[in-house]
This record gives C-alpha cells, sequence and structure tokens, in this order.
C-alpha cells in the first residue's frame, strides 16, 4: 500500500477501514475511510467506483481498468484490472501450508535461522522431480508467451500445466500471492501479478514458475523477447542470462554463497547493467523460500558455505538503468524506479561433491 491510500478518500485524515465491496472488487484507491460517518457520507459518489468495476466483469465484454489511478507509475506499465477470478486446485493434490491462509506457517517457524539443510538422498531425488516438473510447466506456459496473449492467460497455462503433472502451483496464496505464477513485463523486475495486460510486440517478459510435489519445491524462471525488442533490450536479457550462467559454473563444496555476488556484477557491469538488490536467490526444498540468502549484488554479506546437499536457487535481476526499486500499491509487483527495463533468469541448483547439478535445467535442449 502506498501512505497516499491510506488516508480517508473523504476527508484525508488516517484511514481505519477499507469499503468492504471494494475489497472484494480489488478497488484499492479510494477505498479507504477514517470512519463509518465518512464513509456514509461519501456513499453516494464512491458507489460509482464499484459500478465501473463490477461493470468490468459483467458477462462478455471485460471493461478493464487501473486500480490505483493516482499513483505515479515509473514507466508505462499498468495493472489491467480486474483480476480474473482465484484458480482452485483439485483437493487431490496436496497443498502447502499456506494454501489455506496464506501463512506459510513451516518457513516463519524458522524464521531467523541461519543454518543450511543438507538433504538426503531421498530427499534430493524428490528434489529432482518437483525441479523437472516444474521445469515442463515453464516450458508449457513460455508456449502462450505471444504478442496479443494477456498474462492471466499464461497463468491459467501455467495453472493447467501444474494440475496435470499432479503439482500444486507454488505461488498461489503464498502470503496471499492471488495467482500460479509470476509474470514481469520490461520495467516490473519480480513478482508481477498475471492480469488482463496484453503483451506487445517488444515487450520482454519474465515467466518465472515454481511448482510443489510430493512435498518439495522447484523454482525457475526465464525472460523472453516477444517481437522486435531493440538491440539494448535483447542484450540486457542475454546479459542477464550469461551472469546466472557464470554464477552457476562457479557453485561447487567451499565456495561461500556472498561469491555468486561478486561473479554477477562483474558480468552486468562490464555491458553497463545495474544488479538489483532488493530480492535474492534462496535456499529451497520443503520450503519455498529458506536458508541460504544468495544476494546477486558485490561485496554483500550474505552467510554460508556450499556443502553437498544444499539446494537453492540463483536468480539474478539486472536492470538497464538504476538498480533501485519500487513497489505498486498491490504491494508484490516490483518495478525499477526510473522505469527502465530488468530482465531475470533464475534455477534451482543441488550442490554435489564435485560442483552442481541443474535440477531445473533445460532437457529439451
Ligand atoms: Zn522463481
Ligand atoms: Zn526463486
Amino acid at each position: 500500500m502506498t501512505s497516499d491510500s491510506k488516508v480517508c478518500t473523504a476527508c484525508g485524515s488516517p484511514s481505519k477501514l477499507r469499503c468492504p465491496t471494494c475489497m472484494k472488487l480489488n478497488i484499492v484507491d479510494g477505498s479507504h475511510f477514517c470512519s463509518q460517518d465518512c464513509f456514509k457520507a461519501s456513499w453516494g459518489t464512491h458507489k460509482a467506483i464499484h459500478q465501473t468495476a463490477a461493470a468490468a466483469v459483467s458477462n462478455g465484454t471485460v471493461n478493464v481498468f487501473n486500480p490505483w489511478p493516482s499513483f505515479r507509475y515509473t514507466g508505462k506499465m499498468r495493472p489491467v484490472y480486474p483480476l480474473s477470478p482465484t484458480r482452485s486446485v483439485p483437493d487431490n493434490i496436496p497443498k502447502p501450508d499456506y494454501a489455506a491462509d496464506g501463512k506459510p506457517w513451516s518457513e516463519l517457524a524458522l524464521k531467523g535461522s541461519t543454518q543450511i539443510e543438507v538433504l538426503t538422498p531421498d530427499e534430493i531425488e524428490k528434489m529432482r522431480v518437483a525441479c523437472r516438473i516444474s521445469r515442463e510447466v515453464l516450458n508449457e506456459g513460455r508456449k502462450a508467451v505471444k504478442v496479443g496473449a494477456t498474462t492471466d492467460e499464461i497463468d491459467r497455462v501455467v495453472h493447467e500445466a501444474c494440475i496435470e503433472r499432479g503439482a500444486y502451483p507454488s505461488p498461489l496464496n503464498y502470503y496471499g500471492f492471488p495467482k500460479s505464477c509470476c509474470t514481469s513485463v520490461n520495467e516490473v523486475i519480480c513478482h508481477g501479478i498475471p492480469d488482463r495486460y496484453e503483451i506487445q510486440d517488444g515487450d520482454i517478459v519474465n515467466l518465472d514458475v515454481s511448482c510443489m510435489y510430493d512435498g518439495f519445491h522447484g523454482d525457475l524462471n526465464e525472460t523472453y523477447c516477444v517481437g522486435n525488442v531493440d538491440d539494448r533490450g535483447r542484450q540486457l536479457v542475454a546479459n542477464t542470462r550469461a551472469c546466472l550462467d557464470k554464477a552457476i559454473a562457479a557453485v561447487k563444496p567451499g565456495v561461500l554463497y556472498r561469491d555468486m555476488g561478486n561473479i554477477i556484477q562483474k558480468v552486468a557491469q562490464a555491458e553497463g547493467f545495474s544488479v538489483v538488490r532488493a530480492y535474492c536467490g534462496h535456499g529451497i526444498h520443503r520450503y519455498f523460500h529458506t536458508t541460504p540468502n544468495v544476494p546477486h549484488y558485490a561485496k554483500n554479506k550474505a552467510v554460508g558455505v556450499m556443502k553437498p546437499g544444499h539446494t537453492f536457487t540463483i536468480e539474478p535481476m539486472i536492470s538497464e538503468g538504476t538498480w533501485h526499486d519500487e513497489q505498486w500499491p498491490d504491494s508484490w509487483t516490483a518495478v525499477t524506479k526510473d522505469g527502465k527495463r530488468s530482465a531475470q533468469f533464475e534455477e534451482t541448483l543441488l550442490v554435489t561433491e564435485t560442483g552442481c547439478e541443474l535440477l531445473t535445467g533445460d532437457f529439451t535442449k
């Protein structure tokens, strides 16, 4: 939420309540009130917002709208609401603890710990399966990335590909995330929420997919150039992949997690790009996000030494301009502060005795 949206729409004093109809319709701007009195006094004009949003979901033609018209966007990307209805997961698919109430209780219980788990051979095998499924699902999703497709359509394809494989789409309801994957276009760094945005010729589109299968999570993402992307955009995407590959090549027992950032920043800086600092790679196995924390920027102070049996992601976000980020009022979508583009690639890795195994590697290549 911006501080903006937390003041009473009617009188400007701090807001204490939100219009329940607005909450149902995903309306943020203009939905806050300081008191029932202000809420009631505004009702005559306020209810028009609901009609606009409700008309938008009326069958057939969907009228799309920007839910925060007064928000100062850093670039050209806008949210395109309403979001489609929440997708469901069949009862027979095992679900993570957060699927019901949005809180990853088991992860939260470990908060503050810096200990990195060494997986047993049995657990490693389960990671291989979860990661292979995640890769298959990403490969299905990428077929849906084309001019004119909405990011919600990509989400539908990803969601269905997960379910076909008996897997749970890990992002769904993780801390309340409303969709089954993240779609991050142009200046969106990461955690973009699939909506009714139609992909344009020249966009760079990141698709981040995570699946939970048999109690273990896999996680990977790729950035695609759609149609006629300019040279600098293509260079950004290629450089980001190179950052990840160079870091992966250095993974082996004894290496410090904090060294990943030194390798990545060198590759990015050599071509004039910057490294996003707010979001990091992470340990992953029974928990979607756990120790170690793996920053992608140089001279970081990450804790931990790589050991055989560790599983984690590296997922550099590389930007054309500034590394500084900010968030949309949905409290998910991370964008560059200067509105310039950002790309990302991610793989899940296993540290082996001699180096590493790319658990989410593309077996089709
Ligand atoms: Zn991911
Ligand atoms: Zn990740």
